[in-house]
């Protein structure tokens, strides 16, 4: 029996920053939705469903298949944690909705469900790239987290990453990343600084739930869910915290120099290796028609960056599986103007937005730029990308445009009222895509 739980409307999103090192005060609880928090929107309820590392099974990706027919508006909303969104729901939804979603084995714990964030490198093991391949510490961690009674606490929003050592989910500002190193080593950021914890490549998803735990208890009593929230003195202490912790437990922790990459470089569609299709999804949303031809031809993982791969492609399928996946509106290679356009759900979605942001990108939609540009329909820019991008944000006097470098803004430009002219100036923000 499981109970799901309806939140008055509310954001399901990150609070407006504030400054460096100051202590984070929360005026509610953590309103993260999940599969049995439901969140209410103006389109709907709306269920954000785990899917740890982004990789899912033929008989979950039927599951949601089925639930988006059922019980939503008949799409399936990708995350920028390789997570899903089932949106327009009724209220009534929710247990029916779970029971069938835990049936499929996407509910391994109920108390767990909320925390399950991990993204993973969406390549790994697919291309030869990469220090080592992360499924095993994938599996492991999500059942170290289910297993911890502590863990529990953690928010919603709380970001596991394990990155195999190529550096793309080390970019996007997890709360505990868990990189590969060639050998037998597994490197710990907690955080986002550039010191790491080194420790042997087994002990790397006990070591991350350690960190986790560990965070916890730093956090207790100052209302923060995230790493970024704790105050700067309690942040910097934490690293040696979990050395100490890991000692207790056995394990020598090595610290050193790791920096972090400043860009998160998401997998170029097309093939991969000899035996996988990356594809991109614009602005991430998919028809359970799509969702179909995507799940159905091979293994399955979404990627942080709304995109998907296939994997498992029996040998001499992959072109015309590419063609299928173009036909269908996909993004199946670099000249797509798609690439590297995304948007919040804006109106009529989400009654903070002062715009169909989503249409406006659609029509905005031309050359392939160099940079990703991301419309949001207001200042919180929920799902916005890492390190350098286009910011696009409708205000009330205009949508404001500015290159932003490791999250700090540039000067902003401001068009008002004119479709052709904003179309312009996001294309000359973003810059050509050289060939
Ligand atoms: S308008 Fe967009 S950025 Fe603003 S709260 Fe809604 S979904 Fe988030």
């Amino acid at each position: 029996m499981v109970t799901v739980c309806m939140l008055a409307a509310m954001s399901p999103t990150p609070q407006p920053p504030r400054p460096p090192g100051a202590a984070c005060v929360r005026s509610s609880g953590d309103a993260c939705p999940g599969t049995l928090r439901l969140h209410r929107a103006d389109d709907g309820a709306l269920a954000r469903i785990r899917i740890p590392g982004g990789v899912l099974a033929a008989e979950g990706a039927e599951a949601l298949r089925q639930a988006a027919e059922r019980f939503g508006d008949g799409e399936l909303h990708l995350t920028s944690r390789g997570n899903v969104q089932l949106r327009g729901l009724a209220e009534g939804d929710g247990p029916e909705l779970a029971a069938l979603l835990g049936d499929a084995g996407l509910m391994p714990s109920a108390r767990h469900e909320r925390v399950r964030n991990v993204v993973a490198s969406p390549l790994s093991g697919l291309d030869g790239r990469g220090a080592g391949d992360i499924g095993p510490w994938l599996a492991a961690l999500d059942r170290l987290v289910c297993g911890s009674d502590r863990a529990a606490a953690l928010s919603g929003r709380f970001l596991f990453a394990l990155d195999d050592g190529r550096g793309d989910v080390d970019a996007l500002g997890a709360d505990l990343t868990l990189i590969a190193r060639d050998g037998e080593g597994a490197s710990l950021r907690v955080g986002a600084v550039d010191t790491v914890l080194t420790v042997p490549a087994a002990e790397g998803p006990r070591a991350a739930l350690l960190a986790a735990e560990a965070f916890l208890d730093a956090a207790r009593d100052t209302g923060a869910w995230r790493l970024k929230d704790l105050p700067a003195e309690v942040a910097a202490a934490l690293p040696a915290e979990v050395s100490r912790r890991l000692g207790e437990a056995g394990t020598t922790a090595v610290t050193g120099r790791h920096p972090r990459p400043a860009t998160a470089l998401e997998p170029v569609p097309g093939p991969v290796g000899g035996s996988a299709l990356a594809v991109g999804v614009p602005l991430g949303r998919l028809s359970t028609a799509q969702w179909r031809l995507l799940t159905g031809a091979g293994g399955f993982r979404l990627t942080p960056w709304r995109g998907a791969v296939v994997t498992g492609v029996a040998p001499g399928r992959a072109h015309a599986l590419l063609g299928d996946l173009a036909a269908a509106g996909l993004i199946t290679g670099p000249g797509s103007g798609w690439s590297g356009v995304g948007a919040c759900v804006g109106r009529p979605g989400c009654a903070k937005s002062l715009a169909d942001v989503r249409a406006q990108a659609a029509a905005a939609v031309g050359p392939p730029g160099r940079l990703p540009v991301y419309w949001s329909g207001c200042e919180r820019r929920c799902g916005h990308p890492h390190g350098e991008w286009i910011d696009v944000v409708a205000t009330p006097t205009g949508h404001r445009i500015s290159h932003v470098r490791g999250d700090r803004p540039g000067t902003p430009v401001t068009v008002r009222d004119d479709p052709d002219a904003l179309a312009a100036a996001v294309a000359s923000a973003r810059g050509p895509r050289s060939t």
